[in-house]
């Protein structure tokens, strides 16, 4: 057998096509939710210290307003120890800054004497107190101090690094991602197990086809109720090819091996023949030609069995299409009873007809008339002398109805869904008197089935046969002459 010559790529198997799937739909969206949900606490944070800061600026201020501290340096020193205790307890720098923005108290006493041309500095100065946070996560709360013309003459500056709430969010932050760690492990597990589930019965399944084309037909895939409802469907067509394949093959052998024996018998009667005639000494001449006479009746019927399979396998090659034609199927059927007469006669069986329409149809003429001649044949060759085999020609307005009935001995009940099998006799001795080579029905089956009609026997033992045809009037396609 040849391998596929194709490379997989091993990403591409439906199995690692499934867990990504997944984990695009799992973890993804946990993903995108947490950083979510920690931007939002973040904010969250940042907008309530904001809020804190601008208060406590405002506090401060109005400590300095009150005390003069812009302008009373005798005051400064008390107002520096409570902004330094401020500061310390919210851990936090405090500068104070005059009208010119430039820095007069520092709690990290490092920028005393800079100028300070903060956006929320001038803003502070200019209209109205404000907090913002910086790109660096730092925050920024300017609060006006008011002087002695009820003038704004200074700002309070908080700065804030916010250490704390970064410390804060960065715990959630690492809780949450070792959270969504555990998720995510856990649901990898999950997914292998359920495309394991998932691409298990379809491996199972691949090995068995694969199988199928080495010529095994033995395995069966397993069909259980755990499966997708399409897996299951998947098996069972798996399983149903598989019957089919093995029937298949169980018939073709019994067909090869049917051939074989069918050709061995008369075979085997040639070579006896000639070898005791070849051993006999002074053999007489009568002796002769009736020995030759046996002889050739041998070979007519291994003519006859080669005959009836090349018939059957030319049937069998569906791609050469039957000559449809629109035929006259009275003149068809009193052709094949003209023909058949003489054989009635001999047998001393009464031949009837019955055309009870004026009928064409687009059949095969040449196939359809070997196909009903066997069957008439049969029923003259199964009918004992004096019996009467009626032929019957009917239609309506889709199809024609050819009935052959006769009084003859019959088919057995057990054997009557046999008859169309190749090589199939119901009494083997009787019928290679008959001179049978059980084939003619399989020819008969195949023509009707090819015309789409259908083939029904009924039959009872020592009473007679009638088989029933039915053909279309039409074909789909006729192909034209
Ligand atoms: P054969 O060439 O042996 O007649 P067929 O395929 O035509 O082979 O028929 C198969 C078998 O069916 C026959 O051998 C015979 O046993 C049985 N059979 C067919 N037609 C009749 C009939 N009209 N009456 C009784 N038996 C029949």
């Amino acid at each position: 057998m040849n391998e596929n010559p194709q490379k997989k790529a091993p990403f591409l198997s439906l199995r690692w096509i499934l867990l990504a799937g997944y984990a695009v739909a799992g973890i993804v969206p946990l993903l995108l939710l947490s950083s979510t949900m920690l931007h939002s606490v973040q904010g969250y944070f940042v907008e309530e210290r904001k809020k804190e800061l601008l208060s406590e600026a405002n506090v401060i201020s109005g400590q300095l307003t009150s005390s003069g501290f812009l302008f009373n340096k005798e005051a400064r020193s008390d107002m520096e120890e409570i902004i330094l205790e401020t500061s310390q307890n919210g851990d936090f720098r405090v500068l104070v800054l005059d009208s010119s923005c430039m820095v007069v108290y520092d709690t990290g006493y490092e920028d005393v004497g800079k100028t300070y041309l903060l956006p929320e500095v001038i803003q502070a100065m200019d209209s109205r107190d404000t907090a913002k946070e910086q790109e660096n996560g730092t925050v920024y709360a300017a609060a006006s101090v008011m002087g002695l013309s009820n003038q704004r003459s200074g700002v309070v500056l908080i700065v804030d690094g916010m250490k704390d709430v970064q410390d804060i969010v960065g715990d959630i932050g690492k809780e949450a991602y070792l959270l969504l760690a555990s998720i995510v492990a856990l649901l990898f597990v999950f997914m292998v197990a359920v495309s394991k589930v998932f691409t298990e019965p379809v491996k199972n399944m691949i090995g068995i086809i694969k199988e199928m084309a080495e010529g095994h037909f033995e395995r069966r895939a397993k069909v259980e109720h755990k499966m997708h409802t399409e897996l299951v469907d998947l098996a069972i067509a798996c399983n149903q090819m598989a019957d089919q394949l093995d029937k298949v093959e169980s018939t073709r052998q019994q067909f090869v091996s049917n051939v074989s024996h069918e050709l061995k018998t008369p075979l085997s009667s040639v070579k006896v023949l000639s070898e005791s005639i070849l051993l006999m000494e002074d053999v007489p001449k009568e002796m002769y030609v009736e020995f030759l006479h046996d002889i050739n009746s041998e070979v007519d019927r291994m003519t006859a069995i080669i005959n009836d399979l090349l018939t059957l396998v030319k049937l069998d090659q569906k791609e050469i299409p039957l000559n449809f034609k629109e035929t006259d199927l009275n003149q068809l059927m009193g052709g094949i009873v003209k023909r058949l007469q003489p054989l009635a006669d001999v047998k001393g069986v009464t031949l009837e007809t019955d055309y009870l329409k004026e009928i064409t149809a687009d059949v095969d003429e040449m196939k359809l008339s070997l196909a009903i001649s066997n069957l008439v044949d049969n029923a003259v060759k199964y009918t004992p002398e004096n019996g009467t085999v009626k032929v019957t020609l009917d239609a309506d307005h889709q199809h024609a109805f050819i009935t052959v009935a006769d009084t003859g001995i019959g088919i057995p009940e057990d054997e009557v869904n046999r008859i169309f099998e190749r090589f199939y006799r119901v009494d083997k001795t009787r019928d290679r008197e008959t001179g049978g080579t059980g084939l003619g029905l399989s020819i008969t089956h195949a023509t009707i089935m090819m015309h789409k009609g259908s083939i029904k026997v009924n039959s009872k033992e020592e009473e007679g046969t009638t088989i029933l045809v039915r053909i279309p009037l039409k074909q789909q396609s006729v192909t034209q002459a």
